[in-house]
């Protein structure tokens, strides 16, 4: 039976922000049907241990980071562990607030978990980690403690990647070896969340359309090109959600329960609800948000728009909190207008209050991952008017567009703009549906059918645990280039051919053979290309010229090579030095690229981190390969005269 550690920062109903709460309770509760399943948190002062009946283990342990030792005591409700440390990580008014220290705060919740594990000596078959609050675990597993366990990471939302100054590195007891472009380094500082996508084994969104959006530049938050690279252990998964939880037949929140049988109850609910944010006229749809207030969350179309839905025959119900900003507009927004009633923070009971009586849900997102609320809405027999983006496009089709109730997904209204026409023209749509009673009644009663549990979609994630288990593991697929020959002795080169690819080529010379009394074929190689290890790789001519080739979209690219004898040993490090493109706007025109690119010498530095790259490393790096110094213009006039060969590469590309 495959073992997981699920590993999150919030997890409902003790600690919840957002989505990633609902997912952290519900996907472990769908899936320990079939597995073998423990969660584990910290424990946050705010969460209400006598309440939830959480009680210690008893177990302790402790260890050093960054010559500063940590205590750590585990707490347990159910399946699920919960991490006390002696340092007040976690005894905070807020779970994430803006510390100084947040660096410190996850990091060592990441640190504490494997330790955990280590000090239990507990196997694992699988780690699933969570957006960037766990993300530290996939490189100091892979890095530090390398226990037997797959790494599986979600992302529920690209934009939070866990920045950190780069002196979080020392913070963090960690190397300045992983301060490199694909790991850790991001602009000079840390970013946990990239070190996740290349160190973890699978790499999953919370919606298929949100796999495929984070690798453009609209959606990528400056890590597409990251995410292209690793797209082959890229999946999307829809969430669910748990209908134990988000049921208006059973809802405990709800004074009165409701079905798809029978939605007399429905409208009760709402006539109360109205009565008490001082609305009026129950026969007004009841348009309502809930919501993080962020951009993210398409507030500015509301907020555009609040003045026009105020003279409209509808009644709009808001709920929400986040910056500082919106929370004041919609401060000054409140009692403005009769028919829009705005309550500010977070309150799970008028939540569900919310869905159970509204008409419709807005979600107008920019961008979305998921999105649980157009789920809860559905099942609530609220009709979400959503934007085409992310898991809101997985879940929800327009009502114009169907010539049938389609079995997977709910049917609502779809626009797909964030203009103020598009949301008014969007609103006007749901008020005709609304007033075509018949038609709006089946469309409500589809949407609380669909089945947006986790009893369909966690076997999904059962599935990728199995095959991880079985030792099945995402392959890099294997693309065709056309290469340029013959260039020149003992060097070592990258050089960008077109805005997107990039040659990389050596020669091996018979001094380095003579040198190691080997021959070509007992010579074995190793390549990096931006730390991606390409296990040997490269085409020998018979002469003694390898060439290896990559097409990305790149800003900023090394290549390192080591010689490694057939038995193992090895022998040297060629490496070019990296490539920074001014920036990806202008590498991509016609007119670029040469202009910057150069090959330079490889600095001792430089050198003394491409020995610990390589883990057979047994040589020290000789002046004889060392990168020469030359020109772009020269390698153009070489590339002229090229002829052209094709070869198969092994990478990420
Ligand atoms: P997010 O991007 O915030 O994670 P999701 O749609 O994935 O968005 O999940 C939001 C969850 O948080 C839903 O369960 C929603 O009902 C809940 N929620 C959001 N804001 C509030 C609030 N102010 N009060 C109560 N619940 C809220």
């Amino acid at each position: 039976m495959t073992k997981t550690l699920f590993i999150s920062s919030e997890i409902f109903p003790f600690a919840k922000s957002g989505g990633l709460g609902d997912v952290a309770s519900s996907l472990p509760k769908a899936l320990s049907a079939y597995i073998d399943i423990t969660s584990i948190m910290p424990l946050y002062s705010v969460i209400n241990r006598e309440k939830y009946k959480i009680q210690s283990t008893g177990f302790k342990y402790s260890f050093w980071v960054n010559n500063i030792e940590y205590q750590f005591e585990v707490y347990k409700r159910g399946q699920t562990l919960f991490l006390k440390d002696n340092r007040a990580l976690f005894d905070r008014d807020e779970m994430y607030g803006s510390y100084k220290d947040n660096d410190v705060r996850f990091g060592l919740f990441c640190y504490a978990v494997l330790e955990y594990i280590k000090a239990k000596g507990e196997y694992f078959d699988i780690l699933h980690i969570n957006d960037w609050q766990s993300a530290l675990i996939a490189l100091l597993l892979k890095e530090r403690y390398h226990f037997d366990s797959k790494i599986v990471f979600t992302i529920h939302n690209l934009a939070y990647q866990g920045i950190f100054p780069k002196k979080s590195i020392n913070r963090l007891g960690l190397s300045w070896d992983y301060f490199t472009v694909s790991k850790l380094e991001y602009h000079d500082n840390i970013n946990m969340l990239k070190s996740a996508i290349t160190y973890s084994d699978v790499v999953t969104t919370v919606s298929p359309t949100y796999a495929q959006e984070i690798q453009t530049h609209r959606f990528g938050c400056d890590l597409e090109n990251l995410i292209q690279d690793n797209e082959y252990k890229l999946r999307g998964i829809l969430n669910g959600i748990d209908y134990d939880e988000f049921n208006p037949s059973i809802d405990s929140y709800l004074p009165k329960n409701f079905d798809v049988d029978d939605l007399s109850n429905k409208k009760a609910l709402k006539k109360e609800l109205l009565k008490e944010l001082h609305l009026e006229d129950e026969q007004k749809p009841l348009f309502i948000f809930i919501g993080r207030f962020t951009a993210q969350k398409g507030i500015d179309q509301i907020l555009e728009s609040i003045h026009h839905l105020a003279q409209m025959p509808i009644n709009v119900a808001i709920l929400g909190s986040g910056e500082e900003d919106y929370n004041y507009w919609f401060g000054s927004l409140s009692g403005r207008y009769k028919n829009i009633s705005i309550t500010i923070g977070y309150n799970e009971a008028l939540a569900r209050k919310l869905y159970a009586s509204a008409d419709f849900l807005y979600m107008p997102s920019e961008y979305e991952p998921c999105g649980l609320n157009q789920m809860i809405a559905m099942k609530y027999g609220a009709l979400p008017i959503v934007r085409k983006v992310g898991g809101l496009k997985d879940s929800v089709v327009d009502f114009e567009e169907i010539s049938s109730f389609p079995a997977d997904k709910g049917v609502g209204i779809v626009f797909e703009h964030g203009s103020l026409e598009d949301f008014i023209y969007a609103t006007k749509k749901a008020l005709l549906l609304y007033e075509d009673k018949s038609r709006f009644d089946e469309v409500i009663k589809h949407d609380m059918c669909v089945d947006f549990s986790w009893h369909v979609k966690s076997k999904e994630y059962f599935k990728l645990y199995k095959d991880l288990q079985d030792g099945w593991l995402p392959e890099c697929k294997i693309k065709e280039f056309e290469i340029p020959t013959h260039y020149d002795i003992d060097t070592l080169k990258t050089i960008a051919i077109n805005p997107n690819t990039l040659f990389t080529y050596w020669e091996i010379t018979n001094r380095l053979l003579d040198k190691h009394q080997i021959s070509l074929k007992d010579l074995k190689l190793k390549a990096f290309v931006s730390e991606v290890e390409i296990q040997e790789v490269g085409v020998h001519d018979g002469v003694g010229n390898y060439y290896f080739d990559m097409q990305m979209d790149f800003e900023s690219v090394m290549t390192k090579i080591g010689y490694i004898k057939a038995d193992g040993t090895f022998i040297s490090i060629l490496q070019s030095n990296r490539f920074v493109a001014p920036n990806s706007k202008v590498i991509k025109s016609d007119n670029i690229i040469w202009r910057n690119l150069t090959t330079l010498e490889l600095s001792s530095k430089d050198a003394q981190y491409m020995e610990n790259q390589f883990y057979e490393t047994s040589d020290k790096l000789s002046s004889s390969t060392l990168v020469k110094r030359r020109t772009l213009q020269e390698l153009i006039k070489r590339e002229d005269n090229q002829s052209s060969t094709t070869l198969s590469k092994k990478g990420g590309f």
